[in-house]
């Protein structure tokens, strides 16, 4: 999530790498994104324990009973920065969930929630009230809760615009003006046409109509160009100049 590419590597040898995940990692693929560094990375498994069981037991191979599993708790390290990522992930066998009708296939654990946060550390340059607005979308986009982050990125969107002068109109509207005032790049106009949360829907979106993850993410995506248009590359030229 807040990626934009997924791309196949090879080594010198032409040996596959581990693929550039642009989720986030599990024991599956403990690989992806890390929502502490925010790199590429691999991940070692420091281990994992029960979340919640089911109501069945296995015997293993030596006999003993185990309880039977809906999800687990994982806590995996990163390669490059060295912290601990925990994923609650759950139970599959193939490619369904295990307390789902299935056809068989080997069991492998699947993400679904991860701590911490991704990309919660935003610059200072940015104004307090937006960072929190702005936080609590990415907040709920990690919790899987995409209508609330897109409302919560609507209004950070909408913060934004009133920071910089337009506190009137629908949203699609108050950033073409900001363009035709050259506040905002036209490149980022161009693509803020692209994004369906703030474009057709801008006059009248409800978020009782479905969110889908990649609409949540694109928007996300977007504010994250435009702050950095906006508040961080102005201040980090004031701030050379200064010197
Ligand atoms: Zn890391």
């Amino acid at each position: 999530m807040f990626n934009k590419l997924t791309k196949n590597k090879k080594g010198q040898r032409e040996e596959e790498l581990p693929q550039d995940h642009d989720g986030l990692p599990d024991s599956r693929n403990p690989y992806g994104l890390c929502p502490r560094c925010n790199k590429q990375s691999s991940f070692d498994i420091l281990g994992s324990l029960p979340a919640t069981f089911d109501s069945g037991y296995i015997v293993n191979n030596s006999g003993q009973n185990r309880r039977t599993l809906i999800d687990q708790v994982t806590s995996m390290e990163c390669r490059n920065c060295h912290q601990p990522v925990i994923v609650i992930e759950q139970e599959y066998v193939g490619d369904s969930p295990s307390n789902k009708r299935h056809s068989g296939g080997h069991i492998n654990y699947r993400g679904f929630f991860w701590w911490p946060f991704q990309g919660m550390n935003l610059s200072t340059d940015i104004p307090d009230n937006i960072q929190k607005i702005l936080q609590e979308a990415k907040i709920t986009f990690s919790s899987q809760c995409y209508r609330a982050s897109a409302v919560m990125s609507r209004r950070t969107l909408e913060a934004i615009t009133v920071d910089k002068g337009e506190a009137e109109g629908v949203l699609a509207k108050r950033i073409e003006n900001l363009i035709s005032k050259g506040i905002l790049d036209k490149n980022l106009g161009e693509w803020a046409t692209e994004i369906r949360l703030i474009g057709n829907s801008g006059a009248h979106f409800d978020p009782i109509n479905s969110v889908e993850k990649e609409d949540a993410n694109q928007i996300i995506l977007f504010i994250e160009e435009l702050i950095k248009y906006v508040y961080v590359m102005p201040a980090e030229i004031a701030r050379r100049r200064k010197k």
